[in-house]
């Protein structure tokens, strides 16, 4: 297993709508225990294929954080969004940058496991903002996305500003 590497905004691996999965290989086995991997390393709670460079429809998800409770989920469909939530959100492929989001209390995914046999996830709270959160990535849209305009103006320029601080000389 190996930490693979993280892209950034504005990579364009993120922001191209992820193909849908055909062969459930071995080689996608690997790619999901590296992607859990990955998210460990990075103390993340949900890692999607495109954030490591790869444009298809995986993604991993562990809002608990205890080990051996991962989903791991692909090609999913989202069938159901309910109600209203939102909480603070971060990316690790948008780094240092926190904002409140607006999602869906309540969602549905239908989907398919590394196996290729349909599954369906159920989910509220935490966990269906997560999933929400990584179902975007596949679609090539960032929490940013869903922020105000105002509010998408301000992190730029704070996203801006914090860039052009870390290249001045200490
Ligand atoms: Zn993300």
């Amino acid at each position: 297993m190996s930490v693979h590497p993280l892209c950034f905004e504005p990579h364009p691996v993120l922001r191209a709508p992820a193909r849908r999965v055909e062969a459930f290989t071995e080689e996608l086995q690997q790619l999901a225990r590296d992607m859990i991997e990955t998210m460990y390393a990075h103390q993340g709670v949900g890692l999607a294929a495109p954030q490591i460079g790869w444009d298809i429809q995986v993604f991993v998800a562990n809002p608990s954080q205890r080990r051996g409770r991962e989903v791991v989920v692909v090609n999913p469909v989202l069938e159901r969004a309910e109600g209203r939530a939102s909480i603070v959100e971060g990316c690790l492929s948008v780094p240092n940058t926190w904002e409140k989001v607006g999602r869906a209390a309540r969602i549905r995914l239908q989907a398919q496991d590394l196996n290729g046999q349909p599954i369906v996830l159920d989910a509220e709270g935490l966990m269906a903002i997560v999933l929400q959160h990584e179902f975007d990535h596949l679609q090539g849209r960032l929490f940013l996305d869903r922020l105000s305009w105002i509010r998408r103006v301000w992190v730029a320029l704070k996203r801006t500003f914090t860039r052009v601080a870390a290249s001045q000389p200490a």
